[in-house]
């Protein structure tokens, strides 16, 4: 079944938001590498790379699905923060946007009887819950370690070990 005119719109704009989060998120790495945190940077520039395959999932989605892809406009990034716990406290208001958007998909696609689109948002709203766990724990390690140098240097060194993409869609 052809993509409905209102869920190719919504899967487009999603496409966009995915993206946007990639750019959202190299912003932030820029500012925590420039802090000399490098483990946290490349956690962030990871998270970069995993958002851009997300958008990439909705992407060729649409187009299996006979639609046209449009991409929006993805608007500058910060590359400034107030410290390192703003950072991951703005990735974790972010994500729970992005949940939001998600959410809103999934009712649309229910509603319009697209069921096709079902499985991809499944996927996604499981995603979310993984992305959500991860910056808060973060976030909480952050306000636990209270500006405390040498806790923040041992969460740097853990989060260095971040370094694996997922696969490609449909890898
Ligand atoms: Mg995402």
């Amino acid at each position: 079944m052809a993509l409905q005119p209102e869920i190719e719109k919504a899967l487009n704009d999603q496409i966009t938001a995915e993206f946007a989060s990639s750019y959202a998120y190299l912003g932030m790495a820029a500012f925590l590498e420039a802090e000399s945190l490098p483990g946290m940077a490349q956690w962030m520039r990871t998270q970069s790379q995993e958002e851009w395959t997300h958008g990439m999932k909705i992407y060729q989605f649409v187009l299996d699905r006979d639609g046209r892809v449009a991409l929006g406009e993805l608007g500058a990034a910060a590359t400034e923060y107030e410290s390192p716990l703003a950072v991951f406290e703005a990735a974790a208001a972010h994500e729970r946007k992005i949940t939001g958007l998600i959410n809103d998909l999934y009712a649309k696609a229910t509603e319009a009887r697209d069921f096709a689109s079902l499985p991809l948002l499944d996927w996604f709203v499981a995603e979310q819950v993984e992305e959500e766990a991860a910056v808060n724990q973060i976030v909480d390690d952050l306000r636990r370690a209270g500006g405390e140098g040498h806790t923040i240097l041992m969460l740097d060194r853990e989060m260095a070990a971040r370094t694996t993409v997922p696969a490609e869609p449909g890898a």
